[in-house]
């Protein structure tokens, strides 16, 4: 029997992708959002395109912030863009 791929929606393009080809986005239990580049932190996620784009989309329709029911300040956008372009979890914000 194959095994079956679990599938997520990016909240930038919308489109339904495999979740591991997918960035999470998490929110922990202490209100601190990040990139989670493996998938293993606790907390709330939401799934995005590793493609700036995406998060550029996701950005200006304010999917992030419904996603997490948060108004998400500009610069913990322009830093999760910064992360998602150097591919590495550098900043944890409190919100
Ligand atoms: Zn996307």
């Amino acid at each position: 029997m194959p095994k079956k791929i679990p599938m997520r929606q990016c909240v930038g393009c919308r489109e339904m992708k495999p979740k591991r080809e997918l960035i999470r986005v998490v929110r922990s239990p202490e209100g601190e959002l990040s990139l989670d580049f493996r998938g293993k932190k606790p907390g709330r996620g939401a799934y995005v395109c590793p493609k700036p784009e995406c998060l550029k989309r996701a950005r200006k329709s304010n999917a992030l912030g419904r996603a997490f029911s948060l108004k998400i300040p500009e610069e913990v956008y322009e830093a999760l863009e910064q992360q998602m372009e150097q591919q590495r979890e550098v900043h944890v914000y409190e919100l």
